[in-house]
């Protein structure tokens, strides 16, 4: 028996139409309690997930709105349980006093993600499916809305499912006949499932490759702005900002910590990473700032180099240099155009070299075009891409057990020990899906007796 919560499930603003939901067993019964149907009838009498016109009252009866209510019986509703949902006027207030008036008959508050939750505890969505709920509800791009959509469906889970049932075949053979000897089982060799775990090792490569787009395509481009202090660094976020985001001075070495700003440059959605200016420096504060400048490198899609065409380059903008032509992807921007240039193009060993002036934009529609062309790619939106961190470092974890359990197997090592890798990578692909590694291999193992045993 799982108790009644219930919660607005469009959030505190005014709007056209409001959302109570409800979900447990007997949610019908307390939601009708405050809600009476214009037919006259029961809310528990409603039709199957139609629509029914009625009001909604205090426990003394006065009408708090009128509006409409769907009942869904379980388990076919999205938590699997019944669950009614109102459709109220969208005023704050009128939702908060329905919510109250539901509490007063008897539903809990619901805590964060508890419907999505008892969907998952009810079989309704896997682990991938549920996560990608959330991905979905905050996608800032119609691409990411897409692959987390394509990800509810279950597109991450049937990539998945192949692998999980090739490794729980594996398991459950080698422990139906260690356990079962009398049964009449086929004899069990490792030999036999190395071209398998060969092809789910490889899979499992094959969809870690896509996390580097997954990430891109959630998070946008990670584009770190580097330079010595001074260049206009900040003025570059700001300018490509639209507004000031971050305080522009003067005085060398004012952005002492990293500043982001996700902006649309073009067709490209830029995580824009301000690094202190990197430069060898005895203050703390500042160093500490060097060295995100440098992690910021590492970490980053793209790296923007900017120095001050005014004034030539120096030492430091070499040393600054040395650290960015490290990353596949570094281009530099001579700023400060306006003021006239002592650096000429071909004095910058970058893929791409442009001038800018940030106080006019000159420059900026140049460097557009550049990233548009350097990220123009075809992501797949379909959900068949890793997009989450957490997911990545369990699938990261599956496939490095999978290299050991061929290695094992390589080596000639025992079933039992390359069994362990196996179940590890299991675990790990669990970790996503929700699988119970355990259990999946028991139930396995006993299908493999005969009908009626
Ligand atoms: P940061 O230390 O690299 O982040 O540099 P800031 O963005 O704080 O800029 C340092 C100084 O350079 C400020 O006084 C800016 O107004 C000035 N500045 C930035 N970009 C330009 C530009 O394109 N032209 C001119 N003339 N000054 C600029």
């Amino acid at each position: 028996m799982s108790h009644v919560i219930a919660a607005v499930s469009t959030g505190n603003q005014i709007s056209a139409i409001g959302i109570i939901r409800l979900t447990g067993d007997g949610c019908a019964e307390i939601a009708g309690t405050v809600f009476t149907l214009n037919n006259g009838k029961h809310l528990q009498e409603a039709p199957e997930r139609k629509l029914m016109l009625g009001a909604l009252h205090d426990k003394d009866g006065r009408v708090i709105d009128s509006c409409c209510a769907v009942y869904s019986r379980g388990p076919h509703s999205y938590t699997g349980e019944d669950t009614v949902e109102f459709h109220c006027h969208g005023s704050p207030a009128v939702l908060a006093a329905g919510l109250e008036a539901l509490y007063i008959a008897g539903a809990k508050p619901a805590g964060r993600g508890e419907f999505t939750k008892r969907a998952f505890l009810n079989g309704k969505l896997d682990l991938t499916q549920a996560e990608a709920v959330i991905d979905l509800i905050e996608a800032d791009t119609a691409d990411a809305a897409a692959n987390a959509a394509g990800q509810v469906g279950g597109t991450l889970q049937r990539k998945l499912a192949p692998i999980y049932d090739d490794l729980t075949n594996l398991c459950s053979h080698f422990h139906a006949v260690l356990d079962y000897p009398d049964e009449d089982i086929e004899d069990f060799g490792l030999a036999a499932y190395e071209g398998a775990l060969r092809s789910d090792a490889k899979a499992l490569h094959t969809l870690l490759k896509t996390y580097g787009q997954g990430r891109i395509l959630q998070q946008g481009v990670a584009a770190a702005i580097v330079g010595k202090p001074n260049v206009g660094k900040s003025s570059l976020l700001n300018a490509l900002a639209g507004y000031e985001r971050v305080i522009v001075t003067d005085i060398p070495g004012t952005t002492r910590d990293t500043v982001e700003e996700t902006v649309m440059l073009g067709s490209t959605r830029l995580r824009l990473i301000d690094t202190a200016g990197i430069r060898e420096t005895a203050d703390t504060v500042e160093a500490i700032g060097v060295e995100r400048s440098k992690k910021a490198i590492e970490e980053a899609d793209l790296v923007i180099f900017v120095c001050d065409g005014s004034t030539g380059l120096t030492g430091e903008d070499e040393a600054i240099i040395d650290l960015c032509l490290e990353h596949e992807n570094a281009i530099a921007l001579i700023n400060k155009s306006d003021l006239g240039s002592k650096i000429i193009p071909s004095d910058l060993p970058f893929i791409a070299v442009i001038h800018t002036c940030t106080k006019t934009g000159a420059g900026l529609d140049q460097l557009s075009d550049m990233v548009d062309a350097m990220f123009e790619s075809e992501i797949p939106c379909d959900g068949s891409i890793l997009t989450n961190a957490r997911q990545y470092d369990a699938i990261r974890r599956a496939y490095e057990a999978m290299l050991s359990a061929l290695q094992g197997l390589k080596l000639g090592l025992t079933p039992d020990a390359v069994l362990t890798d196996v179940e590890e990578a299991m675990e790990a692909m669990g970790e996503v899906t929700g699988a119970t590694v355990r259990e999946d291999i028991t139930a396995r193992i006993f299908e493999r007796f005969c009908v009626g045993k």
